[in-house]
């Protein structure tokens, strides 16, 4: 079973269409990266599988079931913002566990997934402070860990590290790589940058104006690339 299924999926704003008949089938723990130039769609689309944008037309099913109307708290997916958005009036703690308080869980629950974000993001000593008082690596640790806390089957990335200097950006990259095979989790993470992508992917997905160019392995797709447009943004041999 896919993890993620999008199916036929078209997106308009105001009738300029920005996704078009898109389809892409996303496997069960893999780290998939939508890769493109700006303004190609990729945000969009993320926000569609997060539930925050309504489809124009089109499916979407997650572990099989089709969640192309369902709210985006019932979707089973967890969003890392490039802007972090966390509440700058909580501590660290307070962001982590906002949501499970909400909902209403235990507070012994609460304080169990708090404790294991905050070893496994190694942000144990923050928990005291408010996101004021922390560096961007830090803030970002922090938005990972709010979605770490719900148990989410599917974790969204949107740019997390465009705004890190590169020196944190390539800690930041080999971090998530190790979240990634500690947690097991299937990961969609949008970038516009190359390096990032391949260091980063399992599968690669090109995407330009609004549709898949070309969906699979780094390697294939630096060796392989379908068009030239894809050989040009990957930098591949010519
Ligand atoms: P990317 O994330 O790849 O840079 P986006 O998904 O943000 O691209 O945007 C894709 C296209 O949709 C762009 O042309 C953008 O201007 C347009 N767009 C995005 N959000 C809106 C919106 N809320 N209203 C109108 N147009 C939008
Ligand atoms: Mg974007």
């Amino acid at each position: 079973m896919h993890s993620v299924e999008i199916r036929n999926l078209d997106l308009s704003f105001g009738g300029l269409g920005v996704l078009k008949n898109l389809n892409l089938d996303i496997r069960e723990g893999e780290f998939l990266v939508l890769l493109g130039s700006s303004g190609c769609g990729k945000s969009t689309l993320l926000n569609c599988i997060a539930g925050l944008l309504e489809v124009t037309n089109g499916q979407i099913f997650i572990n099989g079931r089709n969640v192309t109307w369902a709210e985006p708290s019932e979707r089973g997916i967890g969003m890392v913002f490039q802007s972090y958005a966390l509440y700058p009036q909580m501590t660290v703690e307070g962001n982590l566990s906002f949501g499970l308080r909400n909902a209403r869980m235990p507070k012994a629950e609460i304080e169990k997934r708090v404790t294991r974000a905050a070893e496994i993001l190694q942000i144990e000593p923050l928990l005291k402070r408010k996101p004021a008082a922390l560096s961007g690596g830090q803030r970002q640790r922090v938005a990972i860990g709010r979605a770490l806390v719900r148990d989410v089957d599917v974790f969204l990335f949107d740019e997390p590290l465009s705004n890190l200097d590169a020196k944190l950006r390539a800690d930041l990259r080999v971090e998530l790589k190790q979240l990634h095979s500690r947690l097991g989790n299937t990961m969609i993470y949008v970038t516009h940058d190359q390096i990032e992508a391949m260091t980063l992917a399992d599968r690669i997905a090109i995407m330009r104006g609004g549709v898949i160019e070309q969906l699979t392995s780094p390697d294939e797709i630096y060796n392989r690339p379908v068009n030239k447009y894809v050989a040009d943004f990957v930098g591949s041999p010519s």
